[in-house]
């Protein structure tokens, strides 16, 4: 789950990280508030959920009251990447002297939380990653010890930080450490994380994700959430309690079960198909999720073949069976869908589907294998 920088600035402050003092706002009218009073110059940072804002001219410094209403009328509304503008960030200008990167993902492969820095900063670090790799300090941190001051004072050394700065360095990053595990991201960084021309080092940018399965343990999250960011279907699936990832194929997937979902996807592939989609209609589905899954799956104008693939347990098949016809009766479905139903009450279902256009499969193989052959034949 992607928040603002804004929001993610909040949280690190409350971490002891320096940030700016800085006001959202969502009109011309308030971000010109918002900068009234202050001194100049002050920067209008666009508030979406993706980065580059500044290359694509969603971060300007205004240095006095008309530039800042000239900024914020051009960058609310504008679109960033696929993202609109609904907000600004309007914070007094850094006097950048040099930009830091700072980043915290967890490095699944050596199974620890790993910090990044890199003298490289403002810049997008997968670039640096990929053209000079040498020039990103990586960091591997023992949660059971935390960030030891050895590697503080690696970081510091790595990035030639002045010697009056280094304690506060130390402050930084022990604060992103503890922001990084104790709100469960699964990445944050600054970038840059500025050094002020008096010397004081500021987190000019903020940029966190939090760990989806963490949700259940920081009911905070909530309000941190945009949906206007958001995959429209994913959010429309979270409110009905699926749990959907919006995918580049072909082949929507309705399955129960999140093994099972990656298992389809595998034998959809294996036919050599591409799965739309990602959807889970958990383990105690009613015939509405059902009714509201397929609605969903086949709302993405890619899909153009549907897969059931349910292994009732706990999940009635019929209930399903129920769920799909309540779908047909009420939405105009003409692609085909393909059934794989077996488990619980099974016959009820095979019942309920009997003399309908679905097409029912025995095996879990000979429905990815129709799945996909309808689908090739229905996209040439
Ligand atoms: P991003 O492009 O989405 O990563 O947005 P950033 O917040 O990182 O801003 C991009 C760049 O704008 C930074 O790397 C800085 O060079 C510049 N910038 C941002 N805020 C300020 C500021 O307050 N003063 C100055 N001089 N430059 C800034
Ligand atoms: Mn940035």
């Amino acid at each position: 789950m992607k928040i603002h920088e804004y929001q993610a600035k909040a949280i690190f402050r409350d971490y002891g990280v320096p940030v700016p003092a800085g006001t959202v706002a969502s009109s011309v009218t308030e971000a010109c508030e918002a900068a009234a009073g202050g001194s100049f110059p002050v920067v209008v940072k666009a508030q979406v959920h993706v980065g580059g804002r500044g290359k694509a001219g969603g971060v300007k410094l205004a240095p006095d009251p008309a530039a800042v209403k000239k900024h914020a009328t051009a960058i609310l509304g504008m679109n960033i990447k696929g993202s609109t503008v609904r907000r600004v960030l309007i914070e007094p200008g850094i006097d950048i002297q040099t930009e830091y990167y700072v980043g915290m993902i967890v490095d699944r492969a050596r199974r620890y939380p790993c910090l990044m820095v890199s003298a490289a900063g403002g810049v997008e670090i997968e670039e640096v990653a990929a053209t000079t790799p040498e020039k990103i300090a990586r960091l591997h941190i023992d949660p059971a010890l935390g960030l030891r001051s050895f590697q503080i004072r690696r970081a510091a050394r790595f990035l030639a930080i002045p010697k009056q700065a280094e304690k506060a360095l130390a402050a930084i990053l022990g604060g992103f450490y503890r922001a990084f595990m104790e709100k469960d991201c699964s990445l944050a960084e600054i970038n840059p994380l500025v050094l002020t021309g008096a010397g004081e080092l500021i987190a000019c940018d903020a940029k966190i994700n939090f760990d989806d399965n963490a949700a259940y343990r920081h009911p905070e999250y909530a309000a941190l959430r945009d949906d206007a960011e958001a995959e429209p279907l994913e959010v429309q699936a979270r409110h009905a309690g699926l749990s959907y990832v919006k995918l580049d194929g072909r082949i929507g997937c309705i399955v129960n079960g999140a093994g099972l979902a990656m298992a389809t996807m595998d034998i959809v592939k294996h036919f050599g198909g591409e799965p739309a989609n990602f959807l889970d209609i958990g383990g105690g589905a009613k015939a509405e999720q059902v009714t509201e899954a397929l609605r969903i799956v086949t709302a993405d104008p890619a899909v153009n073949t549907v897969l059931f693939n349910i292994f009732g347990g706990i999940v009635r098949c019929d209930r399903v069976a129920e769920g799909i016809l309540e779908a047909m009766r009420r939405l105009d479905l003409v692609i085909p869908i393909v059934l794989r139903l077996v488990g619980t009450n099974e016959d009820k279902a095979r019942a309920l589907l009997a003399g309908t256009s679905l097409i029912a499969c025995a095996t879990m193989s000979e429905a990815a294998r129709t799945a996909v052959e309808l689908s090739t034949r229905g996209a040439t």
